[in-house]
């Protein structure tokens, strides 16, 4: 059986890192077969009217998989982000982030393994920014009950499904008593009413991040709405390595995108030094979804491999510059296929 994923390169580091992890995937032999779509620069460069053409979005719909590089939008006229549009349009509402310490990547803790739950289509992210008058300007943070309600379902069920233990809701209800005090409200009705198993724990989110940086080992499954879950993304990325080592998915009820937690790098595109790893992360874990989707246990037994492969070649030393090594992508790429 072969499956049909999306891939979008992207722009900046993006085609680097796809390409590169689209290599893994063909020399282990996953039954994959892409179609290439554009978004981002790279679609305005292709001759499309939109960062984020029509066709790119349809695709992705009737496929229902895809691999994602990072987008860049342009700063200044008027462009909202493509990253954020697209998980909208979709209604991509979970970003799930697993964070875990990697044998060959010295960091300050060893053991961290986590997993950020982040609401995907609401909060500051909703775009609405208004002039008030000259000089004063406000954005609106939305949060809507039944989102609150669905992220939190949501991250609850990953838990159970996961076999993890415990969720941890990080918010600023003491200040934001409305829109984080209806997250958090929301969050622990779904607790008490459905997943009574699961331990339960609410975190001020500057408390949290003090926490997080002094024993991350502590935390299990992290529930937090869409901004606070871009930046903890990044802290948590920072505990194992870096962006080079953090993969994400983003889920909802018809499809899924698959993505690293960092952007497109501008200042390293097109050296073809950025480490591949993160996206290629994310690339074994659309092969689980879709393993689990088709119930096929010989995507799972690839994105097994795969994943073997990559620790195997960080324990014996083969490293991109980010996490302190020599290779280039396309070179820490071959160290991976050779460990196959
Ligand atoms: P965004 O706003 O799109 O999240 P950002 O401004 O936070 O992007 P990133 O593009 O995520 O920035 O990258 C921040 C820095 O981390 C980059 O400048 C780059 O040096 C480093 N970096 C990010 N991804 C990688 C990677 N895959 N390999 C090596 N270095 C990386």
């Amino acid at each position: 059986m072969r499956y049909t994923a999306i891939l979008v390169p992207g722009d900046g580091i993006g085609p680097e890192v796809a390409h590169a992890a689209c290599g893994i995937l063909s020399a282990a032999q996953a039954p994959i077969d892409w179609i290439e779509c554009k978004a981002g620069i790279a679609a305005l460069e292709a001759g499309e009217k939109e960062l984020l053409p029509t066709s790119t979005i349809e695709a992705i719909r009737k496929h229902r998989v895809a691999l994602k590089g990072p987008c860049t939008t342009p700063v200044g006229g008027g462009f909202s982000s493509v990253n954020v549009a697209m998980r909208k349009t979709l209604d991509l509402y979970g970003a799930v982030r697993p964070v875990r310490s990697l044998d060959g990547v010295k960091t300050r803790f060893d053991h961290v393994d986590l997993v950020v739950v982040r609401e995907n289509t609401e909060g500051l992210y909703a775009g609405i920014e208004n002039e008030i008058t000259q000089g004063v300007v406000t954005s609106v943070k939305v949060a809507t009950r039944q989102a609150c309600l669905r992220i939190a379902d949501f991250a609850f069920r990953y838990a159970v499904h996961r076999n993890r233990k415990k969720v941890s809701v990080f918010h600023k209800a003491n200040i934001m008593k409305l829109s984080d005090g209806m997250f958090i409200r929301c969050a622990r009705e779904v607790h008490d009413a459905k997943y009574p198993q699961i331990v339960y724990e609410e975190l001020i989110i500057d408390a949290a991040c003090m926490r997080l940086v002094q024993d991350p080992t502590r935390f299990d499954v992290l529930l937090m709405e869409n901004l606070y879950g871009d930046v903890i993304s990044d802290l948590c990325a920072g505990l194992v390595g870096g962006l080079g080592v953090v993969p994400g998915a983003n889920l909802g009820e018809q499809c899924a995108i698959f993505e690293a937690v960092h952007g497109s790098a501008p200042d390293i595109a097109g050296k073809g030094i950025a480490n591949p790893l993160a996206i290629t992360m994310s690339a074994v874990m659309m092969l689980n979804y879709i393993a689990e989707m088709h119930d096929d246990p010989s995507v799972a037994a690839i994105a097994t491999r795969i994943r073997m492969a990559y620790d195997r070649a960080l324990v014996e030393g083969c490293k991109t510059r980010d996490l302190g090594g020599t290779l280039g992508t396309a070179q820490f790429a071959e160290a991976i296929i050779a460990r196959l």
